[in-house]
């Protein structure tokens, strides 16, 4: 009698227990703070709570329509558009994900194709090269060492070529805590400006950049906008990550 696990043959069979659950297992047998995985130290405001009930008593908890509700949608449109004067269509720039980690997922499936490369920065979370390869791509690593874990443009440049479809940053950064700053994204542009790479930009933290920095949108760079899928999340943003609710940001094709 075979068992499950012989009768399918791994697409990732070197993908490991990621290490957010490895340190969680730790921390929960040790009874250690856990600085592993973005675990909020604080509670769920109670309006938020009170307004989900609200709404599943009164009924909302049948298929949202494809992208999303479209209320919801409106209102991403304007806090774009409030915090980093950027606009997006509500009815065709925006979509509602399950978490940041499928809005990820379904923009690398997107994007790559067999054989095109992804460049990846590590540190990375450790969604992404499993997707790239998933996709049929290969993710390329540049290490960000510490202790600024800024980007060697030079290295980077060398990485490029015909068959570099995608980058992915992550701003700010986890776990390397890496902020893109000003002349970050203008060697990004000077980079890109004439190729077709795609960029994916992981903005889940936006709201946890502390001064001197702030989060600046890759939106604010029109070169990049139009070439940039913009990937946030509610679960960080209202410290529920276990409601896996996230959205994504394009300009259509
Ligand atoms: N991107 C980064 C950089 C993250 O750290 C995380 C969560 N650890 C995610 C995406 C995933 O967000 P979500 O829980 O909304 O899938």
């Amino acid at each position: 009698m075979h068992n499950l696990e012989s009768m399918i043959s791994s697409k990732l069979p070197n993908t490991g227990t990621t290490i957010f659950s490895v340190m969680s297992a730790l921390a929960n047998e040790y009874n250690a703070i856990n600085l592993s995985q973005g675990f909020p130290g604080f509670a769920v405001s109670e309006e938020l709570i009170g307004l989900v009930n609200k709404y599943m008593r009164q009924g909302f908890n049948q298929y949202a329509p494809m992208p999303g509700i479209l209320l919801l949608r409106e209102a991403l449109a304007a806090k774009i558009n409030n915090l980093y004067r950027c606009t997006y269509d509500p009815e065709s720039e925006i979509t509602i994900t399950s978490g940041a980690t499928q809005a990820l997922f379904t923009a690398i499936m997107c994007c790559i194709n067999q054989g095109d490369e992804a460049i990846i920065f590590d540190p990375a979370y450790d969604s992404y090269a499993p997707a790239v390869k998933l996709a049929g791509g290969e993710p390329i690593h540049i290490t960000l060492a510490p202790p600024d874990f800024s980007i060697d443009w030079s290295l980077l440049k060398k990485k490029i070529n015909a068959r570099t479809k995608l980058i992915i940053i992550n701003t700010p950064g986890n776990p390397s805590t890496k902020v893109f700053m000003q002349a970050d994204y203008e060697a990004l542009i000077e980079l890109v400006k004439d190729t077709n790479i795609i960029i994916i930009s992981d903005e889940v933290y936006e709201h946890i950049a502390f001064p001197p920095y702030k989060h600046i949108c890759i939106a604010q760079f029109e070169e990049l906008k139009k070439r940039a899928f913009l990937i946030y999340s509610f679960g960080k943003t209202f410290h529920a990550t276990g409601w896996k609710m996230g959205y994504v940001l394009a300009l259509p094709c």
